[in-house]
């Protein structure tokens, strides 16, 4: 037996029970990162001495009886969360050097609560993307086909999920950064509701969108790591004071009597035909397991990708000004201080986000604000009422994730209207602030993996958790393992 292939809660189990050490464990984990991260480059920094030593405590904490949820279990970090002692780069070469002297809110409590931290996963740069192909550090290999991406932004800690790299890791979702590549490699991706994890530490992209999400092996894993890093944060104004609620409970395998909205806005030529029928037929399973399933309408759904791109690059314009050579990471010296800005930031930022920076500075200048940015973020209320006006029908939302499975690298890099348009299912969650899970629903015609969306109202994770693992416990698709392909 491996110990990489573990869940959260098979892993807690062994440690509990004294089968291994989290040494044992980190030490496998950390063994395989090195041979698979040269072909997959799922991870920009591996904590190799570190987490040796984090591992260590934890077997000194478990010999001592301690229990904490994630006491002495490995788990990876994308990089865009701040860790402390630990270079975070937010996939820029522009933060190349630079190293937190604090954690993020959800990096803390995942650290207090025992977790062993195995490295910094690969991202596109700033989370703008949709492929892990703009990173600074080169593009993340899809496990299950490594000519693919592994979606993005947060590719490399869906790769290292899908890979046994780690037994789960932290995403961050935007606008379905989470969901996608959790799509495309075949695992679990919650996003959470904006404000119930502390963004406090978090490399700000759109803050009015941004979430900290999991990637994990179950809906149950997923779970555990919420209860531990949400909630109320003195640090983030906008982290809400709601209690997390006991998921395990929740978590009773039956949907018997759920209704299940399905929206027509989200069934729509384009997708590929395949995503289309697993996403039918795992709406019908959840139909045989007892769900009401009714079909509903989001008529504001074909603007939410324009909405989401006004309103994404306005807030990056600002939230990105910070680096400016002074502050943090690199400076490339100029004859002024305007000459420093532009050459630290011309040689520092990717082609992605110098054009989210043109976008977002345009949207916001005098004259066209109110054309751009007001009007857009009156037709996100829109959008949100909708899904408002939805849950009082149903109580989640089932869906397509992505409208294609893996594509090839390369295919839509130069494009980016192609490459946005990969997140056209995911937005409107983001924009509407409500949270929505991907679960494996089945295979493409080469083998690659599907997923199915799963919204819930905001502050139901509940609700998509307990559909989501009742889903699992009936279905095979996430047993396959991307290593089992030939
Ligand atoms: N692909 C979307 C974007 O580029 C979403 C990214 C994200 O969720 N971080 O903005």
């Amino acid at each position: 037996m491996t110990l990489c292939t573990l869940t959260i809660q098979q892993a807690r189990e062994g440690l509990r029970a004294g089968q291994f050490s989290s040494v044992e464990m980190t030490r496998e984990f950390l063994a395989r990162i090195h041979e698979l991260n040269p072909v997959l480059n799922a991870f920009i920094t591996i904590n190799d001495v570190e987490a040796l030593a984090q591992a260590q405590a934890a077997d000194e904490r478990i010999a001592r009886g301690e229990d904490t949820p994630l006491l002495g279990v490995p788990i990876a970090i994308k990089d865009v969360l701040s860790t402390r002692g630990l270079r975070t780069t937010a996939g820029s070469r522009i933060l190349e050097n630079y190293t937190p002297t604090w954690d993020a809110t959800s990096v803390a409590r995942l650290r207090a609560a025992g977790a062993v931290f195995l490295g910094k996963t690969n991202l596109d740069e700033f989370a703008m993307g949709s492929s892990t192909e703009n990173s600074g550090y080169g593009v993340t290999h899809n496990p299950w086909d490594q000519t693919r991406v592994p979606g993005g932004s947060s590719g490399g800690s869906a790769a290292a999920v899908a890979a046994d790299l780690c037994c789960a890791a932290l995403g961050t979702d935007t606008g379905g950064s989470v969901r996608q590549p959790a799509a495309l490699c075949g695992v679990i991706g919650l996003k959470n509701t904006y404000g119930r994890v502390s963004r406090y530490g978090l490399i700000a992209y759109g803050s009015s969108l941004d979430s900290i999400g999991v990637l994990a092996k179950t809906p149950r894993d997923a779970a555990i790591v919420l209860s531990v890093m949400g909630g109320r944060d003195p640090l983030d104004s906008t982290s809400v004071d709601t209690p997390v609620p006991d998921f395990a409970v929740a978590m009773n395998g039956s949907v018997a009597g759920m209704r299940v909205g399905v929206p027509s806005e989200y069934f729509i030529e384009g997708t590929q035909a395949d995503v289309t029928t697993a996403v039918r037929a795992g709406i019908e399973q959840l139909r045989q397991m007892g769900a009401t399933v009714k079909e509903i309408s989001l008529p504001n759904t074909r603007v939410a990708l324009p909405v989401y791109y006004l309103i994404a690059p306005a807030e990056a314009s600002a939230n990105l000004a910070r680096f400016d050579g002074v502050r943090y990471g690199l400076r490339v010296p100029g004859e002024d201080l305007i000459d420093t800005y532009s050459r630290t930031r011309g040689a520092g930022f990717g082609a992605e986000v110098k054009r989210r920076i043109m976008l977002g500075t345009y949207a916001l200048s005098a004259g066209y604000y109110d054309a751009y940015y007001i009007r857009a973020q009156k037709v996100r209320t829109l959008i949100k009422q909708e899904f408002e006006r939805a849950f009082e029908e149903v109580d989640i939302i089932a869906a397509p994730v992505s409208p294609t499975t893996a594509f090839k690298i390369g295919e839509k890099v130069d494009d980016p209207i192609q490459m946005y348009l990969a997140d056209v299912f995911t937005l409107p969650c983001n924009l509407a602030g409500i949270c929505g899970i991907s679960v494996p629903c089945g295979f493409d015609a080469a083998g690659l993996p599907i997923g199915l969306q799963l919204l819930g109202r905001a502050f139901d994770e509940a609700a998509i958790l307990r559909a989501a693992d009742a889903y699992q416990r009936e279905t095979s698709w996430h047993k396959k393992r991307a290593g089992d392909r030939a």
